[in-house]
């Protein structure tokens, strides 16, 4: 495999928080959570220890736990930030509720730079990455494919054995259903998840077992 992914679990909604790198350094960060300062210098360290050239700033979508860290993406690397166009309410929303979550300290993450749509392609390096829109968490959920590598970097769509909660702002469980079944489950068997939360699974083991066929 030519992409190494390295994922931290931060904050305390125990985000998965992804630095992707190909051969020649060049990496993006995906949903950075990291909140306090512990959180921020493991992940500078893990950044400097590889000498990575952080290339880019992306998010599956804007809820807090995934966008804690934006700012200090973006004030220590000075990239580009990438959101999908329907998730700016999302994004929007995060200040007015942040200290209701406990994260008076929450700094307010930069405006995209990007907005990204279904089918965007982007290319980082030899990093490809297919954007597919997945809503039914939230309105501009994407997942970050990464076709020819057989991996997906999915949010918080689907779990190891379950899936994103329907019941927050913009949520929706039969738009969630479809993004799963039309988008996700049509995957190749042995595309290798990397969940929002908890741990990683595939497309075969979730088409078969996950919880989304009770609904
Ligand atoms: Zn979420
Ligand atoms: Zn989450």
């Amino acid at each position: 495999m030519s992409l190494k992914i390295k994922s931290f679990e931060f904050n305390a909604f125990q985000e998965n928080t992804f630095v992707v790198s190909d051969t020649e350094r060049n990496a993006i960060v995906i949903d950075p959570g990291c909140y306090s300062r512990e959180e921020e210098q493991e992940l500078a360290a893990y950044i400097k220890h590889e000498e990575l050239n952080i290339v880019a700033l992306l998010n599956t979508h804007a809820h807090i736990d995934h966008v804690l860290g934006n700012a200090f993406i973006k004030e220590n690397y000075g990239v580009d930030y990438y959101l999908h166009q329907e998730d700016i309410t999302t994004l929007n929303a995060v200040q007015q509720y942040a200290s209701l979550y406990g994260f008076e300290g929450y700094r307010l993450s930069p405006e995209p730079d990007f907005l990204m749509e279904d089918q965007s392609e982007l290319v980082f390096g030899s990093m490809r990455i297919k954007v597919l829109h997945t809503p039914g968490h939230c309105p501009g959920h994407v997942v970050f494919y990464f076709e020819s590598e057989g991996i997906v970097i999915n949010g918080d769509v689907l779990f190891n054995g379950s899936f994103g909660r329907t019941d927050l702002p913009g949520g929706n469980l039969e738009t969630l259903k479809s993004s799963i079944f039309k988008t996700m489950f049509t995957m190749p068997d042995n595309t290798l998840v990397y969940c929002g939360h908890g741990p990683s699974t595939t497309i075969k083991k979730e088409r078969l077992s996950n919880y989304i066929h009770q609904f």
